[in-house]
C-alpha cells in the first residue's frame, strides 16, 4: 500500500470511527486543531496512563506534578525560550509557500536546478536555475527562488488580566505624532505590560517547582519529576495529521542525578523509553533511537538521542532523551536568587575534600509526544487482511491490531437479537465484565457480521455473542479479533477466560 493512502486510510477511520475529528467542523474546520473523539479519548488517555503508571507509580524515585499552562512570563526569558524558541521561516517568490528552512530539502549550493511553477492562470512553465548559498530550495515546488530566513517565535502570547493594553495608544498616537516603527515599538512596549504565553512544553513547570517538590517529598537525587499536559506551539508548518500540530500533548520527565552520572542515566533512560513503545507494538523494528550529531545538539545539551518511528512518510521523531546538563536549574537560580541545588551528606565535595557536597543536579529529559503516540500506535495496528466472502467475492478485513492495554474497549457484548432473553443475558455478562474491570461495549446495533467490522476496526480484542445457545446451555461464543477464530466459552469461567486471554496476549507479531 502506497504512504499516502496509509495515512488517507487512519485518518479516515479515525472520523469515522470516532477516534479524532478536526475542531469546528461544522465552520469548516481550523487548520491543524483537532478534537479527540469518544474512541480516541480512551487511547489517549490509556497510554498516558501506561506512561504514568511506568514514568511515576512504578517507581520509588519519580514523582508527578501538574504545573499551570500559563507561567510567570520571566520564565520564558530565563530559560531563553522568549529570545531563541524561534525556527527559521522562509517565504518561496514562485509558489508563496512559506517553510521552515531547517526542515526544507537540501541542494548543494552552486548546483543546477530544474523545477516547474504555475503562476495563476497560466501554463506550467519549466525554469533552470541555480541553488542559492543557503544550500536547499522549496519544499513544495523545488524553486530556489526563496526570501531570507528569518526567526519566528513559536510561542502563543496572550494577555493576562482584565486590562486592554491597546486603550492607550490612541491617545498617544495623539499626543507624540507615533507613526511607522515608532508606533509599532510603542504597541509592542504597551502589549508587553500583560503579556503572558501558552506553555511550549511542559518542562519548565517541572525546573520551577524543583526546590518545592524536592524539599515536600524529601527527595534523594537521583529521582524525577514527571508530568503529562498540553503544550502549544504556533508551528509554521502542520503537518501530518496530528503529528505536528499547534496544539498537543507531551508526556515529560526531568531526571535529576549527580553531575558526572548523566553518561550512565542517558544510557539508561533511552533503553527505557524504546522498549516501553515496543512492548506495545505489532512492529518493534519500527522504533530505533538515533543519536544527534553535535550540530543538531541544543548549546545547553551535551548529548540527545530521539525515539524515531518509522511512518508512513519514513522515520521521524516520536520522543527525545536529552542530557541538558545543569544550564536550567542554574539559569532559574541566578534569574530568582533561589538556590535550586542539592546537599548530599553522605558525599565529599570533589572540589574541597571535605564531607558533605552541595551541587546543581544534572538532568536527562525523557520527552514524549502524547498525541504523536497516538498517531503511532494507530499507524502501527492498523492492517488490511485480504480473503474472500462464502460467495468468493473479493473482500477486505481492516483490523485495527491495538494492543489489549491500549484498545479503548477490551470486550464487546453482542446479544444476537433485540428479544429472546439476549438482551437480559447481555446485561448480565456486561456487569460480570464490569465486575473484574474489563472496559467493554454492549452493542446491539446492525448485523452481527457488521458489528464483528466494527470491532475489528476499533480495536477489540474480544467480541462475545449471546444466541439461542447461551439461552439454552449458557454458552457464547468468544471471537478473537486478530485470527477471527470462535470459541464456545460457558458463562461460568467467561470471565477468568477473557482475564486469563488478556493477560497472555501478545501481538499478533509473536503469535
Ligand atoms: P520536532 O523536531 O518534531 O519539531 P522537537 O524536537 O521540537 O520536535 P521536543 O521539543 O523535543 O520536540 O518535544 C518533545 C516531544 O513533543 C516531541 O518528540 C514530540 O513527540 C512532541 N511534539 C513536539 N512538538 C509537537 C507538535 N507541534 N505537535 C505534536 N507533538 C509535538
Amino acid at each position: 500500500m502506497q504512504e499516502s493512502e496509509i495515512m488517507n486510510r487512519v485518518v479516515s477511520l479515525c472520523k469515522r470511527r470516532g477516534f479524532v475529528f478536526q475542531s469546528s467542523e461544522i465552520y469548516g474546520g481550523l487548520k491543524s486543531c483537532y478534537d479527540y473523539g469518544p474512541l480516541g479519548v480512551e487511547l489517549k488517555k490509556n497510554i498516558s496512563d501506561l506512561w504514568w503508571s511506568n514514568m511515576v507509580r512504578n517507581r520509588d524515585n519519580v514523582v508527578g506534578l501538574d504545573a499551570s499552562i500559563i507561567m510567570h512570563p520571566k520564565v520564558w526569558e530565563t530559560s531563553g525560550h522568549l529570545a531563541g524558541f524561534s525556527d527559521p521561516l522562509v517565504d518561496c517568490h514562485d509558489c508563496k509557500t512559506r517553510f521552515r528552512a531547517d526542515k526544507a530539502p537540501i541542494k548543494e549550493a552552486g548546483s543546477a536546478i530544474t523545477y516547474q511553477i504555475q503562476p495563476p492562470g497560466q501554463k506550467k512553465q519549466k525554469i533552470e536555475s541555480v541553488v542559492g548559498d543557503c544550500g536547499y530550495v522549496c519544499p513544495q515546488c523545488g524553486s530556489p527562488n526563496l526570501s531570507d530566513e528569518r526567526q519566528f517565535n513559536l510561542m502563543f502570547q496572550t494577555g493576562l488580566g482584565p486590562v486592554d493594553p491597546l486603550e492607550k495608544i490612541p491617545e498617544l498616537v495623539a499626543k507624540e505624532n507615533l507613526q511607522g516603527k515608532d508606533l509599532l515599538k510603542a504597541i509592542r512596549e504597551a502589549i508587553a505590560t500583560s503579556a503572558v504565553y501558552l506553555r511550549p512544553e511542559t518542562a519548565q513547570g517541572i525546573f520551577v517547582q524543583f526546590l518545592n517538590v524536592s524539599q515536600s517529598m524529601s527527595m534523594k537525587v537521583p529521582f524525577g519529576i514527571a508530568q503529562t499536559g498540553k503544550s502549544f506551539r504556533n508551528e509554521i508548518v502542520t503537518e501530518h495529521f496530528i503529528f505536528r500540530s499547534c496544539e498537543f500533548e507531551q508526556m515529560e520527565m526531568e531526571f535529576f542525578c549527580e553531575p558526572g552520572t548523566q553518561v550512565k542515566w542517558m544510557g539508561y533512560w533511552k533503553e527505557e523509553r524504546i522498549n516501553w513503545y515496543k512492548q506495545f507494538a505489532n512492529h518493534p523494528e519500527n522504533f530505533r533511537l538515533r543519536q544527534h550529531d553535535k550540530d543538531e545538539l541544543a548549546h545547553y545539551s551535551d548529548d540527545c538521542y530521539d525515539v524515531e518511528y518509522q511512518y508512513p512518510w519514513g522515520w521521524d521523531e516520536l520522543e527525545g532523551v536529552a542530557s541538558r546538563t545543569d544550564y536550567d536549574l542554574k539559569k532559574h537560580a541566578a534569574a530568582t536568587g533561589t538556590k535550586l541545588s542539592y546537599f548530599d551528606q553522605q558525599k565529599q565535595d570533589p572540589e574541597t575534600g571535605k564531607n558533605g557536597w552541595r551541587y546543581v543536579p544534572y538532568v536527562i529529559e525523557p520527552a514524549a509526544g502524547l498525541t504523536r503516540s497516538v498517531l503511532c500506535f494507530l499507524c502501527d495496528a492498523y492492517s488490511v487482511e485480504k480473503g474472500v466472502d462464502a460467495k468468493g467475492v473479493e473482500k477486505e478485513r481492516v483490523i485495527l491490531k491495538l494492543h489489549p492495554k491500549l484498545a479503548p474497549y477490551k470486550v464487546a457484548v453482542l446479544p444476537l437479537l433485540k428479544k429472546d432473553g439476549h438482551p437480559e443475558l447481555a446485561a448480565k455478562v456486561a456487569k460480570a465484565l464490569g465486575d473484574v474491570g474489563l472496559i467493554h461495549k454492549v452493542d446491539d446495533a446492525g448485523s452481527i457480521g457488521k458489528r464483528y467490522s466494527k470491532h475489528d476496526e476499533i480495536g477489540t480484542p474480544f467480541a462475545v455473542t449471546i444466541d439461542g445457545d447461551t439461552v439454552s446451555d449458557q454458552t457464547v461464543t468468544v471471537r478473537h479479533r486478530d485470527t477471527a477464530n470462535q470459541e464456545k466459552v460457558h458463562l461460568d469461567k467467561l470471565q477468568e477466560y477473557l482475564v486469563q486471554q488478556l493477560s497472555d496476549f501478545s501481538p499478533s507479531r509473536l503469535t
